[in-house]
């Protein structure tokens, strides 16, 4: 492993002692985040204005600042306005405009937490909290209210109970742990928890999300791997935002992971004078997947207080999957979602390609514009639903539908329930009416 000409310069400026050996040393990288400006000005060997610091100090007063050495030794100083790694990690005075929707929880992470740690929104999947830190406190968090509170690390009681949650829930069989980063915890923290939650039969799979591989990469050691390795199935996401992240340092640590058997996905923020571009983005899902990295969600950005600058119209998501779709191989394709403010969850978004339907065929456009159609069977015989998969031709041989109660859209396209239309509660329609019909009766 050698060091480059800027990361050297880093290193020997922090201490005229140390050498590769502490570089790669992922402690070594958290003890030596930057977390001032002085720092970050002679690390990079640069000074700025009078009025840059100024907004800077601002600035961080309200939402601090962490950079580990090797993510700040990847900013070009030459053009540091719109390098992509400064803009996502150098706090900047656009953080202090918050516009009117703005929220310090847009996604009611806070509101849906019906146990410590556990954020419960979706019915078979949970978010666990493990880990208030992270290695890099990126400009762009969604969590941005909590970056840097201390007080709100997690206590292994808190995890503890979050863990009892989960047990106590048959119906959870996915566990994300988020944060902050997990891989944050030590080896033998992140051992236990995983273990705890392995030894709940309903438990099925268990995900990490993380930001390690792309700002402290140091941190994929070949004893996290066999450790994870250990509680499979675990699938690992992680958070490129841009192709100029994947270095070979990147490289490495994602070729440890899929070498571990760990099954790799990426979510990208789509980020306003970023990565905010079609050519861009598919430069970036094409390394992912050579990678072994499966470009996962592209979010639309948050309405987190201090966010707006980075902002784009939903069209420019759309945009960058016309771009993709049918253009590059399916599996390099993220699907691209709104994480509904109120908490309603991730709504996926995307072109339209169907164009019009008759009772027996659907007009679609391909991605090159060529219009076509589909022949619809002349019969078909629907299979009538009840949910007694005992009676059904059908050889599904499914003991009994866990899924509880049908719910959303589902709901109005199954022969077993007898809504009619979904209406929001507080429906103004309804409010008028005389008699006492509720919605969807
Ligand atoms: C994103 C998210 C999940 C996981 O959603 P998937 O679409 O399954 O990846 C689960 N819970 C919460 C609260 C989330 O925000």
């Amino acid at each position: 492993m050698t060091l480059s000409q800027v990361q050297k310069k880093i290193l020997t400026t922090i201490d005229p002692h140390a050498g590769v050996a502490q570089w790669t040393d992922w402690k070594w990288q958290m003890r030596n985040s930057i977390r001032d400006l002085k720092t970050y000005e002679s690390l990079l060997g640069i000074e700025l204005s009078h009025e840059q610091r100024e907004a800077f100090t601002q600035t961080a007063a309200k939402f601090p600042m962490s950079i580990t050495p090797y993510y700040l030794s990847l900013i070009n100083t030459a053009d540091m306005e719109n390098d992509p790694v400064f803009l996502q990690s150098v706090p900047s005075p656009h953080e202090l405009h918050i516009l009117p929707g703005d929220m310090a929880d847009p996604l009611h992470e806070d509101r849906d937490s019906p146990a410590p740690c556990v954020t419960h929104r979706y019915p078979d999947r949970v978010l666990l909290l493990v880990s208030n830190t992270c290695p890099m406190y990126c400009r762009h968090c969604t969590r941005k209210r909590k970056v840097g509170d201390q007080d709100t690390i997690p206590s292994r009681e808190a995890i503890s109970a979050g863990i009892e949650y989960i047990r106590q829930t048959p119906r959870v069989r996915d566990v994300l742990l988020s944060g902050g980063d997990p891989f944050l915890l030590s080896d033998e923290y992140l051992d236990w928890i995983l273990a705890e939650l392995r030894a709940i039969p309903h438990v099925e799979i268990i995900r990490i999300g993380t930001r390690t591989p792309v700002v402290l990469p140091q941190r994929i050691t070949p004893e996290l791997v066999a450790m994870l390795k250990k509680h499979q199935p675990v699938w690992v996401n992680t958070h490129f935002n841009h192709p100029r992240e994947l270095t070979q340092s990147s490289k490495n640590a994602l070729a440890m992971l899929a070498d571990g058997g760990l099954p790799l996905g990426n979510q990208t923020v789509l980020l306003s004078g970023i990565n905010d571009c079609p050519r861009i983005m598919k430069a970036l899902v094409h390394k992912l997947v050579r990678n072994r990295v499966r470009p996962y969600y592209l979010y639309q950005c948050d309405l987190s207080e201090g966010l707006s600058h980075f902002r784009t119209p939903v069209g420019k998501g759309i945009e960058i999957l016309e771009s993709l779709i049918g253009h590059t191989s399916g599996f390099s394709v993220p699907t691209y979602v709104i994480d509904a403010p109120g908490g309603g969850g991730k709504i996926p978004v995307m072109p339209n390609y169907l164009i019009s339907w008759s009772t027996n065929k659907v007009v679609l456009r391909n991605y090159e514009g060529v219009i076509t159609t589909y022949k619809e069977p002349d019969s078909y015989e629907p299979t009538f639903c009840d949910r007694n998969c005992d009676r059904c031709d059908l050889q599904l041989n499914l003991s009994d539908a866990d899924e509880g109660e049908s719910i959303g859209i589902q709901q109005l396209l199954s022969d077993y329930d007898e809504t009619i239309s979904l209406v929001p509660a507080s429906n103004e329609r309804f409010s008028r009416r005389k008699d006492e019909e509720q919605p969807g009766e």
